[in-house]
């Protein structure tokens, strides 16, 4: 998964200163149903006020009590959504066509007495959209679903399809009745249409895990194929109101892709790939969750419809081959909390430091290997992390984190599995270099523990890391044991040295409230649309002379109330403010008034960033020409 927040907040800053612009089941032959294949069915013509009617038909039980469960949690997604709680009105039928009794147990799982007389289930799936915008505990919009009636649907199958105890390894037959003239894209098998089906599209699936791993999007067909050498790759866009197509998109993608592929080598054999992108409106009933979840033949992306082209394609680039690295890992090379995933009782891995970190950092990485970006972009996106970074804390054990990512104090500190995640895989990369003369690097590793475990092989979480020390160099075990196990911070200097690299500060010059079009300020819709000073990015001498820290409520500026309209005629006016111009304004800090004042000055930003040294010896080239080009 990938989270893009920052292309969130800059949109809503962007915009707000406007810069930038199915019938019954198979006869039931006495079939018990742990052998029996478990048929589902989701009407999407019949829409009742955004819900979809979903009927799940299991074979015969032979037990007394059953509980059908919806996931808590799915891979890829770090935090418990209970997608349950999108489900209402579930009836339990006997075979005479009479209801049983149903016990809720709690927002993901339902208990039916007399299993034995159970027919099939029936229920009502909310589309999570629609309320993202209201509740607190939203779904992550990729994770998510969409239900707009004949229109779009977006089907992360988990929070429509369920399944029994006991019952997760048998098939599953999906039958899905479509909207006239909208077409699915997906990477789920899909079976020939039937005559006495008219209008459904039938699938299968040989397990529980393959239905969740398989999100379907529904559209206006918007779609485009390609071949990376033996990897067949579709694209399919919901542009809601039609800015963009698959096949403006399709070229990009595509030499992303080949560029992904050629960086991977024989590392990856995925045959087929599924590219799900939705767009959204940013409407009150649309989705604001920005980024993308991985799944193991396609990805499911939203991102919102207003950014402009090359906004976009970059975002594009980095989400997408971001989760095209997950078929490395977890998807091929993972632990046993993984490979036996309990979607309501989850065992956490200690491993996010390569399952998001390493993945994060090839993202980056085969960009500058393959030259889709240059060096001084690769060193800024270096600096970015680190700068990023400072928003999450440093002296927290990565290992520790991970495994406790579900709750506090671990949970705030998720986002740092791409930053620090990806800077320490930079820092493991460097030093695997530096050991093995520029030879060996993570890509490798990555290639040695995908040949040892496979697709199907878990490894031992806690025996990780002695694997891969026993794989390269003893050095490594201190490298574990005081970045990723430890709670030590990395000096990223000392690592950078090894290359050749080194830190230095520029001053640019940048306007009152903007930087090269990415504001100072960010607008925070829980709290009424405030405008406040961010945090995450280094301020301008301006607001430091106002002495404004990050997080502060901008109140009023030269007595002028400040709302988001507001803010953008004041921007509007900075441009034009002399340099002995006398400004005040009025912050909340931490619920404090504070009146704050300066001269305008000429505002200018002092940056670090990440240089070739002057003098780098033969050697540190020769390291940093490995690391770079592969
Ligand atoms: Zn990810």
């Amino acid at each position: 998964m990938k989270k893009d927040m920052f292309y969130f907040k800059k949109m809503l800053l962007i915009g707000a200163i406007g810069l930038v612009l199915y019938g019954c089941g198979p006869a039931k032959a006495l079939q018990y149903a742990d052998k029996a294949t478990i048929v589902t069915q989701m009407d999407l013509v019949n829409v009742v006020d955004d819900r979809v009617l979903v009927t799940v038909d299991p074979g015969v039980f032979n037990q007394d009590t059953i509980t059908f469960f919806i996931p808590k949690i799915v891979p890829g997604t770090y935090s418990l959504d209970n997608y349950g709680k999108y489900v209402e009105g579930l009836k339990a039928i006997d075979y005479k066509g009479n209801e049983l009794s149903v016990n809720r147990l709690d927002d993901n799982s339902w208990q039916i007495a007399n299993a034995k007389e159970l027919d099939k289930l029936t229920y009502l799936v909310n589309d999570t959209y629609d309320t993202e915008q209201q509740v607190a505990d939203k779904v992550f919009s990729p994770a998510g679903t969409n239900i707009l009636s004949g229109e779009n649907y977006m089907l992360n199958l988990h929070g429509f399809i369920g399944y029994f105890n006991g019952l997760k390894e048998i098939p599953y037959r999906l039958e899905i009745k479509v909207p006239n003239g909208l077409s699915g894209a997906t990477s789920l098998k899909k079976l020939p249409t039937e005559p006495k089906l008219p209008g459904v599209d039938v699938y299968w699936a040989n397990r529980y895990f393959e239905v969740i791993d398989n999100p379907i999007l529904y559209a206006k067909p918007n779609t485009e194929t390609f071949q990376i050498n033996d990897i067949s790759v579709t694209l399919s866009v919901y542009s809601p109101n039609g800015i963009y197509t698959a096949a403006g998109l399709k070229a990009d993608m595509e030499r992303m892709m080949r560029a992904q592929k050629q960086f991977l080598g024989d590392i990856n054999s995925t045959k087929q790939y599924t590219i799900l992108l939705y767009f959204s409106t940013l409407n009150e009933d649309d989705a604001i969750g920005f980024g993308a979840l991985e799944h193991h033949t396609s990805t499911t992306v939203v991102l919102p419809e207003q950014m402009p082209r090359e906004m976009l394609v970059e975002a594009l680039v980095d989400v997408v081959s971001h989760e095209f690295f997950h078929i490395v890992t977890p998807l091929s090379i993972h632990s046993k909390e993984i490979k036996y995933f309990d979607f309501n009782d989850p065992k956490m891995s200690k491993h996010l430091w390569m399952y998001e970190g390493t993945t994060e950092y090839f993202a980056n990485l085969f960009q500058i290997q393959q030259g889709l970006i240059d060096e001084e972009n690769f060193y800024e996106r270096l600096m970015e992390k680190v700068q990023n970074a400072k928003a999450y804390n440093d002296s927290q054990s990565f290992t520790e984190m991970s495994k406790n990512v579900l709750e506090e104090p671990y949970k705030e500190n998720y986002g740092n599995v791409y930053e620090k995640g990806a800077l320490i895989n930079m820092a493991l990369d460097i030093r695997l270099r530096e050991l093995s003369h520029g030879e060996k690097g993570v890509l490798w590793l990555m290639k040695q523990l995908s040949q040892k475990y496979g697709n199907h092989i878990p490894f031992e979480d806690e025996a990780l890391f002695n694997e891969i020390v026993a794989m390269t160099y003893p050095e490594l075990n201190a490298f574990f044991d005081t970045y990723v196990i430890g709670n030590t911070p990395i000096n990223y200097e000392e690592f950078w040295e090894k290359v050749g690299l080194t830190v230095t500060s520029v001053i640019e010059e940048s306007g009152f409230f903007l930087m090269e079009n990415i504001p100072f300020i960010d607008v925070d819709p829980s709290k009424g649309d405030a405008v406040f000073i961010r945090e995450d990015i280094p301020l301008n001498s301006f607001l430091k002379n106002l002495d404004v820290q990050g997080g502060d409520i901008i109140k009023s500026i030269n007595d002028k109330e400040i709302s988001v309209e507001t803010m953008r005629e004041i921007i509007g006016e900075s441009f034009g403010w002399a340099p002995d111009k006398e400004i005040t304004m009025r912050v909340l800090r931490d619920g404090q008034p504070l009146l704050l004042k300066s001269r305008a000055g000429t505002p200018v930003v002092t940056l670090e960033v990440l240089v070739p040294m002057e003098n780098a010896s033969e050697k540190q080239l020769k390291l940093r020409e490995h690391w770079l080009k592969g």
